[in-house]
Order: C-alpha cells, then sequence, then structure tokens
C-alpha cells in the first residue's frame, strides 16, 4: 500500500515538475512584460502616480514625442513661442541624426530634451539586451546636443519592459508617461479632436502627451492638428488655474 503511495506521490510530482517546466518560458515572458501592463493609463495613474507623470497640482506637464521633424517640430516651436509655453520634447536620436538642426533649435528655444530612444520599436517584441542597446545609443546622440543632464525616459508607445526598466536605469534616467493624450497621430484628426480629446483627460498635475512629428503617424502632417490645438489647450490649462510647462517644473518638487 505504501509503495503504491509513493509512487502517486512521486507520479504527482513529476507532473508538478513538468507542468512547471512547460510553463517556464510563460513566466519568463510574464516576468519580462509585466511593467507593460503600466501602459494602462487608469493602472498607472493609481498605482504609479509619478510614472503616469502626476506632479505638482499648480502645474500641467507638456511633452511631445517622435522629433525631431523638418516641419511639425518649428511649426511647434513657433506656436509655443507665441504662447510663451516651454515643453519637454521625447527626441528619437534617429529622428536627430537626420536633423540634428532641428534638434538644436529645440534646445536653443529653451525646451527640455528627453529620451524616446534610438529607434522607434515596441520593446515587448525586442530581446532586454537589445532594448539597452537602444536606450544607450540613443543617449550618446541625444546626451551631447541637450544642453543639460537628460533626465527622462519614455518608451516608444508608452510600452515598458524589465530590459526598458534596466535600460533606463543605467542611463540615469527616469521613465514617464502620460495621464491625457490627444491621439495626435491618427489619419482624420483635426485641431478641435485633438483638443477635445485633451481636454477629456485634463486635470491639474497632469502630464499631456503630443506629437511634434509624423514619423509613425498614420497620415502624413498630422502635426498641423496638433499645432492647431495647442492655443485651446493652453486656455483650459490656464483656466485650472494651473501653470503649462517641461517636466523639469512639474517635478520640480519632489526630485
Ligand atoms: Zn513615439
Amino acid at each position: 500500500m505504501w509503495s503504491g503511495r509513493l509512487r502517486q506521490a512521486g507520479e504527482v510530482s513529476c507532473r508538478t515538475a513538468a507542468a512547471w517546466l512547460a510553463a517556464a518560458p510563460l513566466v519568463a515572458t510574464l516576468a519580462w512584460a509585466s511593467p507593460a501592463a503600466t501602459r494602462s493609463r487608469l493602472l498607472r495613474s493609481a498605482m504609479f502616480p509619478r510614472l503616469a507623470g502626476r506632479g505638482d497640482r499648480g502645474h500641467v506637464a507638456l511633452t511631445f514625442d517622435d522629433g525631431p521633424h523638418p516641419q511639425g517640430t518649428p511649426a511647434v516651436l513657433e506656436a509655443l513661442a507665441r504662447l510663451g509655453v516651454t515643453a519637454t520634447f521625447f527626441l528619437l536620436a534617429s529622428q536627430v541624426r537626420r536633423f540634428p538642426d532641428v534638434a538644436t533649435a529645440v534646445r536653443d528655444a529653451g525646451h527640455e530634451v528627453a529620451v524616446h530612444g534610438d529607434t522607434h520599436r515596441n520593446h515587448l517584441f525586442r530581446s532586454p539586451a537589445g532594448v539597452r542597446r537602444d536606450i544607450r545609443r540613443a543617449v550618446e546622440v541625444i546626451g551631447p546636443m541637450s544642453g543639460e543632464p537628460l533626465r527622462w525616459f519614455r518608451p516608444p508607445y508608452g510600452v515598458l519592459t524589465a530590459g526598458s526598466l534596466l535600460g533606463a536605469r543605467d542611463a540615469g534616467l527616469t521613465p514617464v508617461l502620460w495621464t491625457a493624450w490627444g491621439r495626435d497621430w491618427t489619419s482624420g484628426t483635426g485641431p478641435q479632436c485633438v483638443a477635445d480629446t485633451v481636454s477629456g483627460r485634463l486635470r491639474p498635475g497632469g502630464t499631456i502627451l503630443l506629437h511634434d512629428s509624423d514619423v509613425t503617424a498614420e497620415a502624413p502632417g498630422t502635426w498641423r492638428s496638433t499645432v492647431g490645438a495647442l492655443d485651446r489647450i493652453a486656455g483650459e490649462v490656464e483656466a485650472l488655474g494651473c501653470r503649462l510647462g517641461p517636466l523639469g517644473r512639474h517635478f520640480r518638487q519632489s526630485t
């Protein structure tokens, strides 16, 4: 009887071990990809407010991704100069190599420069080493032209993996996503639509995501809608009693 029970127990533990072995790739994938859950706006806002971009409640951070762009970035810079607003620009190193003068113009206009990556590829589909190499390369290109030490990192598509977090940490960067976006990369959008979309999520202490570039957009020239929406967005931030500006000011008291 005992030998039968022992054999049974042995079979169960073998089956358990086999099940664990079969599940190992899935477990490893979940561990690798679990930070990507912060892509959920509600989850990150509740559990990781700083990562979500929630800062000083007397302030709203204005951020632009995917530049520099030869037409979009100068148009955004001109609109911001007219409004007397500075912002944070998350640059792609691949774009900085193509348009170094436009990148320099961002810095020279008094805006904050930050890191969006070298190439615009989803970290979920890259190896940890590939992600860390991408961030390192981006810092090597963007760092020397930034004028000030780089502080912020935002992964492409807002998708963070364990590799993104390690790569950012190695580079001394803090990941920041957003609380409100304009969905200004979509085709068929317009200034009114972009401003309405931002307005729906606009709160004191939030961070706005827009794009000064159409390199990853669904249609060319989407930055025109972004530029057209800036007046109204700035007016709504003012109506909230907040100042609009870069992340460096947004997190000033907590860093
Ligand atoms: Zn992007």
